[in-house]
């Protein structure tokens, strides 16, 4: 049930209020600029959230939302950097992209790097991926294309990686040696030729706190 229109009672201005002073639409001018800036700035902010801005050299090509691939969880805290393998020899970004993109896959990483350096960002920084087990919940997850079985990044590869870990320590305020292997999870071997070689992954470590753009 909805209430009777009441009979709005209009108040009668007094002389002195309906004769406003030049300096009175002044300050209100300016009271609305100041209340449009700040509104502006705070829906600016709204927008930037989680305030990160994606780099052009990022090739943003978001998976749909599937249930398991990308299931629209927000992800908190960063803590770490997992970095992964595809473990599919000669396999392009975009067909590991369009794998996770696929309704029945459950597995998706936030970044793919090709075999031509190419970069392509799956999900969005501020959901969790599904590549890094209990692990997900805090972490970015990347996962890397190998032209053969050995899984030992190419060139190309190698220096994007590189780029795109040194970008995302500074954005979220993390050291190189923040960056973990799968195997440091879970003790899967991944990324394989850098579990087999521990050696490398320090030197890539190495190589990401050196990194300079
Ligand atoms: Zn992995």
């Amino acid at each position: 049930m909805v209430d009777e229109p009441k009979t709005i009672q209009t108040e009668q201005p007094s002389p002195e209020k309906r004769s406003l002073k030049r300096g009175d639409i002044t300050a209100a001018a300016v009271v609305l600029v100041i209340v449009g800036f700040v509104a502006g700035v705070l829906l600016l902010g709204r927008e930037e959230k989680p305030g990160i801005r994606v780099p052009d050299w990022i090739d943003q090509q978001i998976i749909g939302i599937n249930g398991t691939g990308r299931r629209s969880t927000v992800l908190g805290t960063v803590n770490n950097i997992a970095v992964h393998y595809v473990g599919n020899p000669g396999t392009t970004a975009m067909q590991n992209r369009n794998y996770f993109n696929q309704p029945t896959t459950t597995v998706s990483s936030h970044f793919i790097v090709g075999l031509d350096g190419e970069i392509v960002q799956c999900v969005p920084l501020d959901e969790v991926s599904s590549a890094t087990n209990h692990r997900n919940s805090d972490t970015i997850s990347i996962e890397v294309c190998h032209p053969d079985t050995t899984g030992k990044f190419n060139e190309k590869t190698y220096r994007s990686l590189i780029r795109l870990c040194r970008w995302l320590c500074d954005e979220y305020g993390l050291e190189a040696t923040d960056l973990i292997r799968h195997y440091d999870v879970t003790g899967k071997r991944c990324p394989l030729y850098y579990v087999e070689h521990p050696d490398a992954w320090d030197q890539l470590v190495q190589d990401v706190a050196n990194y300079e753009e």
